[in-house]
């Protein structure tokens, strides 16, 4: 039964969606029938042309070219040739982006390559309300060496505690949580006067919105590409780092593929000049191969049209819930230029809710503690999604179902 409250809803998003300058860029993905996937803040959705790019290298260049394939298919420099595709996502330019490993390792490589810039410094100041991993690898990194300190802030003045002891800052561009934009320009500029490195982690920015490293004489950042970037399940992350510092950045896994010459075989290490440094071991080819199909869907798409419709559809979405979900509160910001892709509402048995929610089709997250996080990808998602997803989650409170006993039982994965 369509519910008339929502009749304004539904034209308006018919409205919006159609001057939507994106919006045959869906028809490039794998949306499953009947499903409102709002959480490509997670994991992004396939776009079609993945399943044949995997399937091509499966068929054609694992199993008949094999070992053949390393030089012939390009496997070799996919790390820095994916790389040098993404670059301008970020604002950087070829030769200063590779892709591997995971986003923890990444930053793991990030923070001794910003200490290895400040050999004489032995502090590192980071978020409380960081995504955890990035903490967890600053205790990493701690554990491994002696004389290095950690300096969380706590109370949203991260500005005050880089002083000139700061050898790294390590920072989330957008809050996983809240979607809040952190400043990159100010706290950058900041760190610089002090004197200290700065990493920046871009999980949840890259993809949708305008980045400029080195516009913004960024020194180093890290960031995943299955979220935003639609690069598939566990698929590789990536380093970046400026040009000017290439040349004096150490990193501790030294493996042999970011040796100068891994097929030398020598018997010490010597690392690569160039951004290759940040390579470790050999890499998921099959997942690099899902990866890019990911990339390429960005190549003629303008930064800008991304993040005005990301904009777009934050916004409408929070317009909604506010007139029709009144018990949630939205603690993402209101002012969209300081909102991320994402938003974030609290609600007492917001674990239930979410569950009530896949029954019915509309995919979001719940994040510790009463958290129902909802994000939104300006390439797949339509208003239409968003008047569609807020009907739903509007019936489910009105009608008290998630208090169903069915919704209650907590899953590995949240
Ligand atoms: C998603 C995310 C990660 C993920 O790290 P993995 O090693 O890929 O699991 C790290 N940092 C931030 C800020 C994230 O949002």
């Amino acid at each position: 039964m369509p519910n008339p409250d929502f009749s304004t809803a539904h034209t308006k998003a018919h409205t919006l969606d159609s001057t939507d300058l994106l919006r045959h860029v869906a028809e490039q993905f794998v949306l499953p029938e009947g499903i409102i996937y709002l959480d490509g803040n997670s994991l992004g959705c396939m776009p079609k042309s993945a399943m044949a790019d995997i399937t091509q290298t499966a068929q054609q260049e694992w199993a008949n070219d094999l070992i053949t394939s390393w030089n012939k298919a390009g496997w070799f420099d996919m790390p820095t040739d994916y790389g040098d595709i993404l670059a301008p996502l970020i604002g950087a330019d070829a030769g200063e982006v590779v892709i591997s490993d995971t986003t923890s390792l990444n930053i793991y490589k990030a923070l001794y390559a910003g200490l290895s810039l400040r050999p004489e410094r032995h502090v590192i100041v980071a978020e409380a309300s960081s995504f955890p991993t990035d903490l967890y690898m600053v205790e990493g990194v701690l554990a491994s060496r002696s004389g290095l300190e950690m300096r969380l802030e706590e109370d949203g003045n991260i500005l005050e505690l880089i002083d000139a002891n700061t050898a790294v800052v390590l920072l989330n561009h957008v809050d996983y949580r809240t979607g809040q934009i952190c400043d990159v320009v100010s706290i950058t500029e900041h760190a610089h006067k002090m004197g200290a490195v700065v990493i920046w982690d871009l999980c949840h920015s890259a993809g949708n919105m305008p980045i400029d490293l080195n516009k913004h004489n960024v020194d180093l950042a890290v960031g995943c590409t299955y979220k935003y970037l639609n690069g598939g399940p566990g698929s590789p992350a990536f380093n970046f780092a400026a040009k000017r510092h290439l040349a004096d950045i150490q990193q501790p896994l030294s493996g042999w593929w970011g040796h100068a010459k891994p097929f030398a075989f020598d018997t010490g290490y010597s690392a690569d000049a160039g951004i290759r440094k940040f390579l470790c071991g050999t890499q998921p080819i099959l997942s690099f191969r899902a990866m890019k199909a990911g990339l390429d869907v960005f190549t003629p798409l303008s930064v800008t049209a991304i993040r005005a419709k990301s904009m777009s559809l934050t916004g409408f979405f929070i317009e909604l819930v506010e007139r029709h979900c009144p018990q949630l509160s939205v603690f993402s910001p209101r002012d969209s230029a300081q909102r991320g892709s994402q938003v974030s509402m609290n609600f007492e048995g917001a674990y239930a809710v979410i569950q009530a929610l896949i029954e019915r089709g509309v995919i979001g997250d719940f994040r510790m503690p009463d958290v129902m996080r909802f994000g939104f990808s300006p390439l797949y998602n339509s208003h239409a999604d968003v008047a569609n997803a807020v009907e739903i989650i509007a019936d489910i409170l009105h009608s008290g179902i998630w208090r169903n006993e069915r919704f209650q039982t907590r899953g590995a994965v949240t």
